[in-house]
């Protein structure tokens, strides 16, 4: 009787020890070399999270791919419609991190409007002297307006929690929501109104064809002068350019940036040197508990479909 063969499997690296041990030797891991140059033997599996881009070119690369699992919710760097004409099913990791991600557009919200970041620095020189009632004086939160862009998964878990600060909440969808809890009291509103209502704008739609540079010079000049955008979603869905320009001409109060286009931003960019623009390296999901989850999720997915059935969660 021949040996049965490991799946082979290529993945982007480095892999996090949770996913490492979840594989635990079930697969045979290949680099992601295989992936660009291409390879004679059968490649079964793609595992993926998110910088490297994966398309019809590369899947033509892995002869005999039965699956891409992706470590995370959001599949920009796929094309999915290539693994659709090709019938690769392509897992995700949607709802385990719905809660990390929104308590990371709070923490952004909050750091944001009540200048933490620069206080803390402030609170470590010489300079920090004595309490001044003057100084730093930030934006509040509690009783202000939120706009969500993008009220799904994860911008519902945003909504409850701005709830709990007593904010109003507006949201833009390109459908409206029937299925809200009722004492969000959400407002599904057009883009413009929300722009130009909102104290807090906090992004949190997928990066598609149509979201992309959804908020530029335009969509600055319509926000308040006090506004504070969040970016939770990817970096591509605001214009770079735009939003430098928007915080160095104090179009807008701040920026809080999970994300950020390009990711990271070249060393020496503008936006790096702003005071007003509080930039995290892409934390949403990034809890230790959350991350658990991710990996068995995605590693569920990848065993699935290595064994040819149906994945637990699919784009
Ligand atoms: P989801 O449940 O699919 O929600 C996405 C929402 O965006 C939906 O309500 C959708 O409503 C809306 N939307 C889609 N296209 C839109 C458009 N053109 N204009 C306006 N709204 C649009 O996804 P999710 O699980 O909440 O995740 C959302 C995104 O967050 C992911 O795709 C990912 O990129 C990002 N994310 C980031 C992190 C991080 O670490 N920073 C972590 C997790 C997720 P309609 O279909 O009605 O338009």
């Amino acid at each position: 009787m021949t040996e049965q063969r490991k799946p082979r499997v290529v993945a982007d690296t480095p892999l996090a020890d949770s996913v490492l041990e979840l594989m635990n030797d079930r697969v045979e891991l290949l680099p992601w070399d295989v992936a660009l140059e291409g390879c004679d033997e059968p490649v079964d599996g793609l595992y993926t999270y998110g910088h490297l881009e994966v398309d019809g070119a590369v899947m033509d690369r892995l002869p005999g791919l039965k699956v891409i699992s992706n470590f995370g919710v959001g599949v920009d760097h796929i094309n999915v419609q290539d693994a659709r004409d090709r019938n690769i099913p392509v897992g995700n990791t949607p709802n385990v991190l719905n809660g990390a991600t929104a308590d990371m557009a709070l923490t952004l919200m909050l750091a944001s409007g009540r200048r933490l970041v620069e206080g803390d620095v402030f609170a470590r020189s010489d300079e920090f002297t004595h309490y001044d009632p003057g100084y730093m004086l930030g934006r509040e939160i509690h009783s202000e307006t939120v706009g969500i862009v993008g009220m799904g998964r994860i911008g519902l878990e945003v909504a409850k929690r701005c709830l709990g600060f007593n904010m109003r909440i507006l949201y833009y969808n390109r459908r409206e929501r029937t299925d809200l809890p009722p004492e969000l009291n959400a407002t599904y509103t057009s883009f413009d109104d929300l722009l130009t209502q909102s104290d807090y704008v906090v992004l949190v739609c997928p990066l598609t064809d149509e979201t992309r540079g959804l908020i530029g010079a335009e969509q600055f000049s319509r926000m308040k002068s006090t506004a504070i955008l969040i970016n939770i979603a990817r970096g591509g869905v605001v214009d770079t350019d735009a939003l430098t320009s928007a915080l160095k001409n104090n179009e807008i109060y701040h920026a809080g940036l999970d994300v950020t286009e390009p990711e990271p931003l070249p060393r020496g960019h503008e936006l790096l040197g702003l005071p007003n623009v509080t930039i995290a390296p892409h934390l949403g999901s990034a809890t230790e508990q959350t991350r658990f989850k991710m990996a068995e999720l995605s590693v569920e997915n990848l065993m699935l479909g290595l064994a040819g059935e149906p994945l637990k969660t699919t784009v």
